[in-house]
């Protein structure tokens, strides 16, 4: 193992997943995040989720049991508000995370527009939609993915997320799109500079194997894979990627020696 485990000062923490499933917390992972605080451990949650804004997700959370900060919740669009600001973008996002944009100072267009900025739509990846973006992207727009994830775990059963829409696009027009939420430099760098700590002292815990495992081995960071959420081993055995741990749930945490 890269990563003595005893030098630990920090966690990076996805949200969905690994707090809750569908509308279910974690068994245990309220009493968990209390126990980082007492510990003295300093914690940011890292979410890849681009259906609601910042607000809605602690929102949500406190109606879970969790009672975290919204100041704590680092997404897609926080990291890239510097970059909109001002611009004109077309959002082929779903649920109330446009506010986000309107907070960060962007103008929200259908036309003329600097970026075409994709999160996850879900009933809104129309058809009219995507070609509506389509076009943007072939008159000149950029292409800014707020997460280029390939799924996640609804409460029925795994749910399509942004990337697959993303992916479209790219064909679609031959241009790259800027991934800005995990596994991006530019999003974990945003994490590092709210912590106040560097990579090697600290952990993320996720449950999905190439944004938030790849990505944190990537950085420089241990990995500690759940299996909650949308794990799935055959998913894990072909990433070849390799979780510095894997646990049954955030609450096995303390089950090791940190
Ligand atoms: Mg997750």
């Amino acid at each position: 193992m890269r990563h003595e485990i005893a030098g630990l000062k920090s966690f990076l923490i996805d949200i969905d997943g690994v707090l809750y499933v569908g509308d279910k917390p974690i068994e245990g992972a309220r009493e968990c995040i209390e126990t980082f605080g007492e510990r003295g451990y300093r914690y940011r949650f890292v979410s890849n989720t681009t259906g609601r804004c910042r607000g809605s997700i602690a929102e949500k959370l406190r109606g879970l049991g969790f009672e975290i900060p919204e100041e704590y919740i680092l997404t897609p669009p926080i990291a890239d508000l510097g970059q909109v600001r001002q611009k004109r973008c077309f959002l082929l996002t779903g649920g109330d995370v446009y506010r986000d944009f309107e907070i960060g100072g962007a103008t929200i267009a259908d036309y003329d527009v600097d970026y075409v900025v994709i999160g996850d739509a879900g009933e809104k990846f129309t058809f009219e939609r995507l070609n509506r973006a389509f076009r943007l992207v072939m008159d000149g727009a950029e292409i800014i993915a707020l997460e280029k994830d390939r799924y996640w775990m609804g409460s029925d059963g795994l749910m399509l997320s942004a990337g697959p829409f993303v992916a479209a696009l790219e064909y679609a027009t031959g241009k790259d799109a800027e991934v800005v939420g995990k596994p991006s430099k530019k999003f974990f760098e945003l994490a590092f500079r709210e912590l106040g700590t560097a990579p090697d002292e600290t952990a993320m815990i996720g449950d999905d194997i190439f944004t938030d495992i790849g990505g944190a081995k990537r950085r420089g960071m241990m990995g500690i894979l759940v299996r909650t959420g949308k794990y799935r081993e055959d998913a894990v055995k072909n990433s070849e990627i390799n979780p510095d741990l894997v646990i049954d749930s955030i609450s096995h945490i303390f089950e090791i020696k940190i």
